[in-house]
């Protein structure tokens, strides 16, 4: 429940900053092509003028099947005015809509020209463009004139005006059109960060709540662990039967051995750092060799004690030093001892033996000829609390021993398997690299 609203917090998160980001750049992007479009526009409408203008200059006589044509190229509307009457070609029916609007510009056109002050060269015409309309006005000349002659003639209203009504909506709906595959697209983009979002928060949660799924685990098997024994000493608080403090100090010191080995458990989980990383200030050059004899010697007695054979092979020459943790490497190695002892009946035999693989790899081997491990359970006997068959085993095996030797290997950065030996039982493979 926790993680499921940790992930939609994220997802929103996440998707908000991108959809922030992606957002501005497309209104950004959006506005600066919007205003490329509308530049383009006016200038090409500005051009249009001109060419028209030109045209209209040069035509000796103006025919209504000429300015339709001109107008139709275009898609413009054309009003003309003679010396201020304007011509019946104004009055056509597609133009009754800006009839006007034409009448105004005219007016305001001409009272602009007729103030000195404003006519500064005689082929004054002008532009004006709204997101509505673009127009232009002028005055047109024709023949052989002055300057001069030019100047006067506009000042007193005569000649030609032409005006060139452009109506932008050809224009508009481009925009339009265009906003609106932004915004699809913007949309798009903003259902596809949402869902990369939420994957992508899903898997960035999946080692926390793997993690967390541990912990529960293991405080839910050492709870259970140490049930047994709290029951067992205040049981026998109460009923007092004969040698009930031998009971209490048996069942009390199992919690013990319980105790310390979740302790270990947690200190290791609290180093691991990544797996095969290890704190350096724990390693020293070990001489894998000497640990193993060193187990070798404290557990054969214990062997012969129960009529079993402990066997250690080495190689003949020396092996050299490796850098390891040896506290933690012979404890490792007593696990595996301890287990093949626990799991092998009387007369059994256990050899433990290290060599060379390789140039880069030690191999550590703890064979039996026990009970041997199913299939099945060989994975999950390293699981913490894992025990194959937890009635027929003594008080003293909580399951945790090889979920620390697998810890201990981790540190090392090698590796840990078990597989079936030859003859029955179990070969326990550890492998180092160095
Ligand atoms: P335990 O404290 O129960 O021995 P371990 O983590 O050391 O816990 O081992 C987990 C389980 O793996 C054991 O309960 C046992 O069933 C199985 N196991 C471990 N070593 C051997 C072995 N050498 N032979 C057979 N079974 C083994």
């Amino acid at each position: 429940m926790l993680f499921k609203r940790l992930h939609y917090q994220f997802t929103g998160l996440c998707a908000l900053i991108t959809m922030a980001i992606l957002a501005l750049f497309s209104v950004l992007y959006l506005s600066v092509s919007e205003r490329t479009l509308w530049e383009k526009h006016t200038l090409s409408f500005q051009h249009d003028f001109d060419t028209l203008r030109t045209s209209l200059e040069q035509q000796p006589a103006l025919t209504h099947s000429f300015l339709l044509r001109m107008e139709q190229t275009g898609g413009y509307m054309i009003f003309l005015w003679d010396n201020g009457i304007p011509l019946s070609f104004n009055r056509l029916e597609s133009h009754t809509p800006y009839l006007e609007q034409a009448q105004r510009l005219y007016s305001e056109y001409r009272a602009l020209t007729t103030t000195p002050d404003n006519v500064r060269t005689a082929d004054l015409y002008l532009i004006s463009c709204t997101r509505q309309l673009n127009s232009g006005i002028g005055n047109i000349y024709t023949g052989q004139m002055s300057a001069l002659e030019k100047a006067i003639a506009l000042q007193k209203g005569e000649g030609l005006t032409f005006l060139l009504l452009s109506p932008n909506d050809a224009y508009r709906e481009r925009l339009w059109r265009q906003r609106i595959w932004f915004l699809l697209l913007a949309l798009g983009g903003f259902g596809a960060l949402t869902l990369f979002a939420y994957l992508f928060t899903g898997r960035l949660l999946i080692p926390l709540q793997e993690n967390q799924k541990k912990q529960l685990d293991f405080i839910h098997g050492a709870s259970h662990e140490l049930r047994t024994p709290l029951a067992v000493i205040l049981s026998s608080v109460e009923a007092r039967p004969p040698h009930f403090e031998d009971i209490i100090r048996t069942e009390a010191l199992r919690m013990g051995r319980l105790v310390e080995e979740l302790l270990l458990l947690s200190r290791l989980d609290a180093r691991r750092l990544r797996p095969g990383e290890y704190p350096a200030a724990s390693l020293q050059l070990i001489e894998p060799d000497t640990i193993l004899l060193d187990v070798f010697e404290a557990l054969e007695p214990l062997a012969h004690a129960q009529s079993k054979t402990l066997r250690l092979t080495l190689p003949e020459n020396p092996l050299p030093r490796m850098k390891g943790d040896a506290d933690k490497l012979r404890q490792l190695v007593e696990i595996l001892v301890e287990n093949a002892l626990s799991y092998t009946q009387e007369n059994g035999v256990i050899s433990l033996s290290l060599e060379y693989r390789s140039a880069r790899e030690l191999l550590l081997r703890v064979q039996d000829n026990g009970i041997g491990i199913p299939k099945e359970f060989q994975d999950k006997i390293f699981e913490r609390f894992y025990r194959v068959d937890s009635a027929h085993h003594s008080k003293n095996h909580f399951g945790l021993g090889l979920s620390i030797a697998a810890e201990i290997m981790r540190l090392h950065g090698g590796s840990i398997e078990v597989t079936d030996a030859p003859g029955g039982g179990s070969v326990f493979l550890c492998r180092f690299p160095i």
